[in-house]
């Protein structure tokens, strides 16, 4: 096998993994059937395809043949997982909620007794079914790295990454130290205000409530999302739709999961953006993500390689929707795209302020819990990730949560990169196209040539480019500062 034919096998499997994710999750097909299609390109799990991406000088596709394995060895725990993810009720106080809308009912829930009820017999329930599943995945994970001839997990998906895992968490565990008092601060303020307790009784089932900011709803609504977007891409200059490459499925239908997802079919032709509309902030806040996911799929050209396309740095892509998303939490646009009130924009801007900062801190918390329990044999695991997560979040974590609250792969690294690329982004632009520069073409112009290139180059090399800086977290608290000083 050749680096090309490998590439042309290669684009078929994610287009046809990409349309079981969209009808599956979508809810127009019952059964996932990923493993089969893993059979049908079973090639691609042969050492002749390992060692046609050795061949090649390409880290890219190496690093996505490893993950391909991987992804077929864990394939059928990952369908046993949705499957009882969707059977599954929590039974407490005479009442029944599936498991999957327990996430919903908390983020929506002014009730806290309920609130603490429903999220212990979640995490119960959920650590009684799905933790032995998780357990295994990663066993089966770190073992089939091993037969690869690295020698740890932990090492392995660092090199192939090309990502420096222990640099990046020593900076965000400095972040950490560094946000530590604007965030009391700043969270017992909010807590105060919608919860009624002091810092030392949060609870995790509180985080969602804490930052649901519910009284803005009406700004919100979800008949005007969708034109709302297209109106702002278009004074940047942009189509939302990609001209029609971008494909909005908005309708109800029973089995489509709860939450917005972007899942490309053919990349740059077939992008689908699934969304289930319910209104309010995070609702808008979520669809200007996968938008800018669904834009960046469908923005580079057809001549581009394969692994510019569909693989590289997912830093990357995170990064674009981050740009997008982080845009309605922006005063400047807040402004000019809804009708809240000036006071309402500024403490509006507050709330979401302080929920961005407990994100990229439960975000470095977890790239340093996960390290940690991929580093040794999953035994202290628990007890470790209650108090990271705790400490660093203030909420309080319980340790059943300690598998199900895992991004595979370090996915965790990712998302942080991806605030670093974002923030510094976002500043460069603000700098070159003033406050507004969301509404300015020519910023769209420096944004559509980005996207058009696919992954080609990783985060930190496309910032390095664009803006002669290195990816950092001080972009992030200076943003932080002016809106929570
Ligand atoms: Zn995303």
């Amino acid at each position: 096998m050749n680096t090309a034919e490998l590439a042309e096998v290669g684009e078929k499997l994610h287009e046809a993994l990409g349309k079981e994710y969209y009808l599956t999750y979508a809810g127009l097909k019952q059964e996932p059937e990923f493993g089969q299609i893993y059979d049908r390109f079973h090639v691609l799990l042969e050492e002749d395809a390992l060692q046609a991406a050795r061949r090649s000088d390409s880290a890219t596709l190496l690093e996505w043949v490893v993950g391909v394995r991987v992804g077929r060895k864990v394939a059928s725990l990952e369908e046993e997982q949705l499957v009882k993810e969707r059977a599954t009720v929590l039974r407490f106080d005479d009442q029944e909620v599936p498991l999957l809308r327990a996430a919903i009912e908390l983020a929506n829930s002014p009730d806290r007794d309920y609130r603490i009820a429903l999220d212990n017999t979640r995490s119960r329930e959920a650590a009684k079914v799905l933790n032995p599943i998780r357990l295994k995945r990663f066993e089966l994970e770190h073992e089939e790295v091993c037969t690869l001839g690295y020698a740890d997990y932990v090492t392995a998906m660092g090199e192939l990454a090309g990502i420096d895992l222990y640099g990046l968490n020593a900076a965000a565990q400095a972040f950490l130290e560094n946000t530590q008092d604007m965030f009391r601060e700043s969270l017992s303020q909010l807590v105060r205000a919608r919860v009624g307790v002091t810092l030392d009784q949060l609870l995790r089932s509180d985080s969602a409530w804490t930052f649901r900011a519910d009284q803005y709803d009406a700004a919100f609504e979800s008949h005007r999302m969708i034109e709302t977007a297209i109106g702002q891409m278009s004074e940047m200059g942009l189509d939302a739709q990609q001209g029609g490459r971008v494909r909005f499925d908005t309708e109800e239908r029973e089995g489509k999961q709860p939450r917005a997802f972007c899942v490309p079919v053919r990349v740059p032709e077939e992008v689908y953006l699934v969304i289930r509309p319910f209104g309010g902030h995070n609702d808008y806040r979520t669809f200007w993500h996968e938008l800018g996911h669904a834009m960046h799929f469908s923005a580079p050209s057809r001549e581009l390689p394969f692994a510019a396309r569909w693989l590289g740095d997912n830093s990357v892509t995170e990064g674009f929707a981050m740009l997008w998303d982080h845009l309605t939490m922006n005063p400047v646009w807040l402004e000019r795209y809804t009708d809240l009130s000036r006071e309402d924009i500024s403490n509006l801007a507050f709330e979401l302020a302080v929920q961005e900062l407990h994100l990229v801190r439960r975000y470095a918390a977890k790239l340093s819990y996960e390290l940690s329990l991929h580093s040794g044999d999953f035994t202290n695991a628990a007890s470790e990730y209650a108090a990271t997560l705790s400490e660093a979040t203030l909420f309080e974590y319980s340790e059943d949560d300690y598998l199900i609250d895992v991004d595979p792969g370090f996915y965790c690294a990712r998302y942080l990169r991806a605030w670093q690329m974002e923030a510094q982004l976002a500043s460069t632009l603000t700098e070159r196209y003033d406050h507004d520069w969301f509404r300015n073409p020519e910023a769209g112009a420096v944004v559509r040539s980005l996207t058009e290139q696919g992954q080609a180059t990783p985060a930190d090399l496309l910032i390095q480019e664009v803006t002669d800086s290195e990816l950092s977290f001080q972009p992030i608290i200076r943003r932080l500062e002016t809106l929570l000083c």
